[in-house]
């Protein structure tokens, strides 16, 4: 459907933080990707259910974001509508040491939040600059711990746009693995659950977290994270893939303007103006040379999104 079409029969369903043809790259942590036909903030979830019945209904791709942290976008951009979970769907609850908390919460937010009132268990994620959403999706985390671990309950909108609870068991956690890569569903919000701390601990331990990746990782130019996954596999025939990848000299490689950093081989940044071809080209050969070396095929972490959206681990795109 032409976009103005599109965008005229949104507004008259009421969903109105809408914008038209917007820059993917201002919604990536890459600063990659061409524009989408329609990039929609999500407020509320009975907007959000009218948004994907309109979607179903019309056979418009649709797809779902938080902060773009773990995501490539094409360079030709996204032919649908690109619904952002971020401030607007954003509160928090807190009972003890229960905290219900909605997808588009910043994980950083939400560490220092529960460390104000004393409740341990996010520290590992307090350096990870995603939303709760994407977190769970991803079954992500650090320092050998996962979102999953304290996930009692999860609040997502199914296939036939119903809320629906789900039980920590429903969402099938396993490492960086989650129900939600293979169905389709949207996490609205999770109830997650920590233990007992002393407020000043919490907050020395969330400094240390944040101090150790301000040295360990590249944050001062536009990246992705991890790009390859540290399965347990290949750790045990080769060790992590920052080590493989620097072990085999590929530090400092280069393909356009995008680069296997000089400061952890396993992060990809961009120098400026690279596009998702640079990053294409860049991971093939990074995953060819490594093939060679250690007989294994490195998968991705990141996600690449498709211009008619399909999204899947990069690797399987190459
Ligand atoms: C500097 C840096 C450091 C990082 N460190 C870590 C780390 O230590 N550990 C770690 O695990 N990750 C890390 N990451 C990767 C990333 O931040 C996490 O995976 C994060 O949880 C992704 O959240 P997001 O909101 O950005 O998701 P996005 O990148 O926007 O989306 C990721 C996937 O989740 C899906 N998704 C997002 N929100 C929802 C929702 N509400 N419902 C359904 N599906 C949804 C998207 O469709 C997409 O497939 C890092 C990234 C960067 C840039």
């Amino acid at each position: 459907m032409e976009p103005r079409k599109l965008a005229s029969k949104l507004l008259a369903i009421g969903v109105s933080e809408l914008r038209l043809d917007e820059p993917l790259a201002m919604h990536s942590t890459w600063k990659i990707g061409g524009p989408s036909d329609i990039l929609v903030h999500i407020t509320d979830t009975t907007s959000l259910q009218k948004l994907v019945a309109l979607a179903r209904e019309d056979d418009i791709p649709l797809i779902v974001i938080g902060r773009g942290s773990n995501i490539l976008f094409s360079d030709d951009g996204f032919r649908g509508i690109v619904a952002k979970f971020g401030k607007s769907f954003a509160a928090a609850r807190i009972d003890g040491q229960d905290i219900i908390a909605d997808a588009g919460i910043w994980l950083p937010r939400l560490a220092r939040l529960a460390a104000s009132r004393g409740i341990a268990g996010l520290e590992h994620a307090s350096g990870i600059p995603g939303t709760l959403g994407g977190l769970i999706y991803m079954n992500g985390g650090s320092l050998r711990q996962s979102i999953g671990d304290m996930t009692k309950r999860v609040w997502a909108l199914d296939e036939n746009c119903n809320v629906i609870e789900m039980s920590a068991e429903d969402c099938e956690f396993s490492y960086r693995s989650s129900v939600f890569q293979h169905r389709n569903l949207i996490i609205l919000r999770a109830h997650l659950r920590g233990t007992p701390g002393d407020p000043r601990d919490i907050r020395k331990r969330i400094l240390n977290v944040l101090a150790e990746r301000k040295h360990k990782f590249p944050l001062k130019q536009p990246n992705c994270g991890s790009v390859f996954t540290n399965k347990p596999e290949v750790y045990e025939l080769a060790g992590p893939p920052g080590k493989i990848i620097e072990d085999a000299g590929l530090k400092g490689l280069r393909v356009g303007n995008v680069m296997v950093s000089t400061v952890h081989a396993n992060f990809i940044v961009n120098l400026g103006g690279g596009t998702s071809k640079d990053v294409f080209e860049l991971i093939s050969k990074i995953r060819d040379v490594i093939y060679c070396r250690i007989g294994y095929w490195l998968e991705c972490e990141v996600r690449y999104v498709t211009p008619n959206g399909d999204i899947a681990p990069l690797h399987k795109f190459l």
